[in-house]
């Protein structure tokens, strides 16, 4: 095995084994792009070596997806094949772990209407509601990694030709993974306990408010009462660990739906549905965005924004440092699985039940009476930079300093 043919072997097993954590008698879903197939094929051995019964691939391609927008009549961007929407919604309900490998090309649909797009958007958000909100309170394990595509590793280097693009790529992927160390997942593990200190930290402090000053920013978020800071590995409702993200440098809490204030502008351009959004701000008001601009991508943020009342509200707040691996790469990568680990951001859209005490038990209308937001969407973009000082404000009304030039100011 040469060395590219040795990391793409441990990059499966990390996949399958910090990712996703398969266990004995479970089914597997993927989600991957054509481009993938050599690395799915990897991914689908590690998992039957570590007791997968069943392997399924979801495969997609993105020319097909453009030549639909392109070509396929009105109506078609408002159904969503059921028979799709309830396969993945069984095998979570038969304890299925699902692993996505995201790798759009940020361009793709950048002359396509963009209201087609965002009815499609929230069709399939609509038809994969309750997948999506099994996900996203851990009943499953599921983990989401990234694979150079020939488009996206050309937006990433301009300048070099594809092949170079996608080897270089490919280098920057396996170093933030750290897939480039002697063993990954034993890397995993201490990168795994470093994230769970700042996070128990921040647990015992309880800020109730955070307070954002950058240029062009001017923001404070109520924090939602007992909410519940994660990092790094989470927890199945079966209790098997699992890493939501690979990489993942981010610790993230709930906002109160009802409780964010002030201006917010965007510092990388975010990635959404096939078109950049770049150079925003949004202005809330009792958590509610009541205005917006964009230099690049207006229309396409208005649609996210008008998808439903919670796109207008906040559902998560992280925390990364800039000095974090993949900012220290210097790249913008218009991916937001890496994008979002470079940078603080937040997230318009649905919160995770998991960052409140014991929200995943909890009825929608509680849930609501608590500020926690609900939406079809969950739409994260990054706001960090060297230039970012975040305060915390205690229970009794202390102001102390949690981030100073974008990076922790605290020791835990
Ligand atoms: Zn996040
Ligand atoms: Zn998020």
């Amino acid at each position: 095995m040469n060395n590219f043919e040795k990391k793409l072997d441990n990059y499966a097993m990390l996949a399958v084994r910090t990712g996703v954590n398969i266990q004995q008698g479970q089914t597997l879903v993927v989600n991957a792009p054509l481009e993938a197939a050599p690395l799915v094929r990897k991914i689908a051995q590690k998992a039957y070596e570590a007791g997968a019964k069943h392997v399924y691939v979801e495969w997609n391609d993105e020319e097909l997806t453009y030549i639909k927008y392109k070509h396929a009549p009105e109506e078609a961007f408002s159904e969503y094949p059921m028979w799709r929407a309830q396969g993945m919604e069984q095998m979570a309900q038969e304890g299925a772990a699902f692993l996505s490998i995201y790798a759009p090309n940020p361009d793709l649909l950048k002359d396509v209407d963009p209201k087609r797009i965002a009815t499609f958007m929230k069709t399939s958000s609509e038809a994969l509601r309750n997948y999506r909100s099994a996900l996203m309170a851990d009943r499953n394990c599921w983990s989401l990694i990234s694979t150079p595509t020939p488009a996206w590793a050309k937006k990433v280097f301009p300048d070099l030709p594809e092949q170079e693009a996608i080897d270089k790529l490919w280098d920057v992927i396996f170093d933030v993974t750290r897939v480039s160390t002697e063993d990954p997942v034993q890397a995993w593990n201490e990168h795994n306990e470093k994230l769970a200190h700042i996070v128990d930290y921040l647990n015992n402090k309880q800020y109730k408010q955070l307070i954002y000053e950058a240029p062009g920013t001017n923001l404070t978020i109520d924090l939602v009462e007992n909410h519940v800071w994660h990092g790094g590995a989470a927890v199945s409702e079966d209790g098997v660990r699992f890493n939501p993200n690979i990489p993942t440098e981010e610790v993230f809490t709930m906002p109160h739906k009802d409780g964010v204030n002030g201006t917010v502008r965007n510092t990388k351009p975010l990635n959404y549905g096939g078109n950049l959004i770049d150079g925003f701000t949004l202005t809330f008001k009792d958590g509610k965005v009541v205005d917006f601009t964009a230099e690049q991508g207006y229309d396409t943020l208005k649609h996210l924004l008008e998808t439903d009342e919670g796109a207008r509200r906040l559902g998560e707040v992280a925390l990364v440092p800039h000095r974090s691996p993949i900012s220290e790469s210097n790249l913008i990568f218009y991916n937001t699985l890496f994008d979002e680990n470079a940078a603080c951001h937040l997230a318009l859209g649905k919160a995770y039940p998991t960052n409140i005490q014991d929200g995943a038990a909890l009825a929608k209308e509680e849930l609501d009476a608590r500020g926690v937001n609900d939406s079809l969407v969950h739409e994260d973009f990054m706001i960090g930079s060297a230039e970012l000082n975040i305060d915390g404000v205690t229970n009794d009304g202390k102001r102390e300093p949690i981030f100073r030039n974008g990076n922790w100011a605290i020791e835990w």
